[in-house]
């Protein structure tokens, strides 16, 4: 059985969360902002994040398949659910639970900028720095993590864990 060593804890999930909210909406303030998940692993830092938002703002999602079911990235990104709003001229916040290699928000972004937005912006509950291959900036982080495996908060492995209040390292 692999073991669950606690990373984050609620409260400091919570803090990061509410901090990041509080620099969005005052970024933000007087414009359009469209914020799009990444599914499936930011759907509960995204209801919890845009809930802690003060701006009026539209939400729409994407869903990629990059890793199966290990915890190496293939490198293969596929897109299996893209943007289903209007983003032409408009400011776009991409929520992501994790960046790793940078390899899905960097696909990810380019796909975006080919509909013309006005502005694109990363946040990311986690930035993992160990095995990033494309330069990628986080505009809003929460929690910078050298290394491991992490689930709970959203993050999986293999499906599980997704619904862990807190997050922990996955060690095999
Ligand atoms: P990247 O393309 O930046 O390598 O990886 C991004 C995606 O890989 C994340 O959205 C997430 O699905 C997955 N991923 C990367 N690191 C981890 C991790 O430590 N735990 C889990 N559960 N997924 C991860």
């Amino acid at each position: 059985m692999p073991e669950l060593v606690p990373v984050i804890k609620k409260k400091d999930i919570g803090k990061a969360v509410a901090s990041m909210a509080r620099n969005i909406s005052s970024d933000y303030a007087g414009r359009d902002l469209i914020v799009i998940g990444v599914l499936n692993g930011a759907f509960i830092f995204m209801a919890d994040l845009v809930r802690h938002l003060s701006i009026p703002v539209e939400i729409d999602f994407v869903r990629v398949a990059s890793y199966g079911t290990g915890t190496e990235s293939s490198g293969h990104i596929q897109l299996t659910k893209d943007i289903e709003i209007n983003i032409r001229g408009k400011d776009l916040l991409v929520v992501e639970d994790i960046i790793d290699t940078g390899l899905t928000l960097s696909y990810l972004v380019d796909h975006m900028k080919s509909f013309g937005p006005r502005s694109i912006k990363i946040c990311t509950l986690i930035d993992k720095r160990e095995r990033r291959e494309v330069e990628i900036h986080a505009d809003y982080a929460g929690h910078v993590i050298r290394e491991g495996y992490l689930v709970g908060y959203g993050l999986d492995h293999a499906e599980k864990y997704r619904n862990l209040p807190e997050i922990y390292h996955l060690k095999f």
